[in-house]
């Protein structure tokens, strides 16, 4: 299954540049991604004596436009006509995309020439994309330094993420540090991460409107991906006899990519298949426990109505010792003879 490759950031000693909460921020981050203050940026160095009359930003006098809130700060001796590469107090990054000539520093949104919108790839600099403004955001920002929004995107599936929490506490999943990401593209858990858990936002912002999205579905896609995500951070299980015994050899190479999401809404275990809970959970033994995990949560851990089903449906004696071995393991009744 081809991934989108996750992206991190090289770890790039910066200058100090702190918050009054004493987190590390980015040159000119409009907001604080832990504490969410606004952030002003001004001539504190006075190396252009100049500040935008409106936002308070440090700006040039040879500026046309600010470069940070866009309004017209047109002087007298603004090069309007002949934009420059880089006036005082400011590094040349790129040119300007609507070719004005004139040249920008990163981040600025705006060219400070010719006033139009600017984008900047950031795919190096983040390891993922605001699910609000499309900017760049780490997987562990709470808020988005550009345009102040939950970076996560939980915010976005409120109802979804209390259900899940809810359903995993009374299964008795004790929580393992996880944390869900609403991100373009692709549902799944990278091995490298395994405690961060993206969900293709498409699903929720988008072309698809919120409204038509199942409920049951996300709060299915969510259990299930979390599955992933469980068995990444316990992986030593999978080593052992048992495990290996009921759920097979699941190869480290592979990540879970989910693109069938629609079979994450059904409740009830699959009559087809006599020794999975789901047709998706034969395709593989990482997808076959995340299905066990799916379903073993939804169903609140309730055993014996799990076992009921199990029954009625004429499932082998396998999936029930799928069952019961995740049961066993997160009741910490692990026995590995
Ligand atoms: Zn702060
Ligand atoms: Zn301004
Ligand atoms: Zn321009
Ligand atoms: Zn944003
Ligand atoms: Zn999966």
């Amino acid at each position: 299954m081809n991934a989108k490759a996750r992206r991190r950031r090289p770890a790039t000693p910066k200058p100090e540049l702190r918050c009054a909460c004493g987190y590390e921020l980015g040159r000119y981050w409009r907001f604080c991604p832990n504490c969410a203050r606004k952030q002003v940026w001004p001539d504190t160095a006075r190396e252009t004596g100049a500040e935008c009359y409106k936002c308070g930003w440090i700006v040039s006098d040879r500026f046309s436009y600010c470069p940070w809130c866009g309004a017209r700060i047109y002087e007298k001796g603004s090069s309007a006509e002949s934009p420059l590469k880089a006036p005082k107090g400011f590094t040349f990054h790129a040119r300007c995309d609507w070719g004005c000539g004139g040249g920008v520093e990163y981040p600025m949104p705006q060219c400070p020439w010719c006033g139009r919108e600017q984008s900047w790839s950031e795919d190096n600099e983040f390891d993922g994309d605001c699910p609000h403004c499309g900017r760049g955001v780490d997987d562990w920002m709470n808020v988005c330094p550009w345009c102040g929004g939950d970076a996560a995107g939980q915010d976005l599936i409120p109802e979804a993420l209390t259900r899940v929490r809810r359903l995993l506490l009374v299964s008795r999943i004790r929580p393992w540090g996880y944390r869900v990401l609403l991100r373009p593209g692709v549902s799944g858990v990278d091995p490298r991460f395994p405690k961060i858990v993206e969900i293709d936002q498409q699903y929720v912002i988008g072309k698809r409107k919120r409204d038509e999205i199942p409920w049951p579905m996300l709060v299915g896609l969510l259990a299930h991906e979390l599955g992933h995500s469980y068995l990444y951070h316990n992986w030593r299980w999978t080593r052992t006899e048992r495990f290996r015994r009921v759920f097979g050899e699941v190869d480290k190479a592979y990540r879970g990519v989910d693109t069938t999401w629609v079979d994450f809404q059904r409740r009830r275990v699959a009559t087809t298949l006599v020794d999975h809970v789901s047709a998706y959970a034969a395709t593989h033994p990482q997808e076959d426990f995340a299905e066990t995990f799916r379903f073993y949560v939804t169903r609140r851990g309730r055993m014996r109505e799990l076992f009921a089903e199990l029954g009625r449906k004429r499932k082998g004696l396998v999936t029930y010792e799928k069952f019961l071995a995740l049961h066993d393991y997160a009741r910490g009744r692990w026995r590995t003879a």
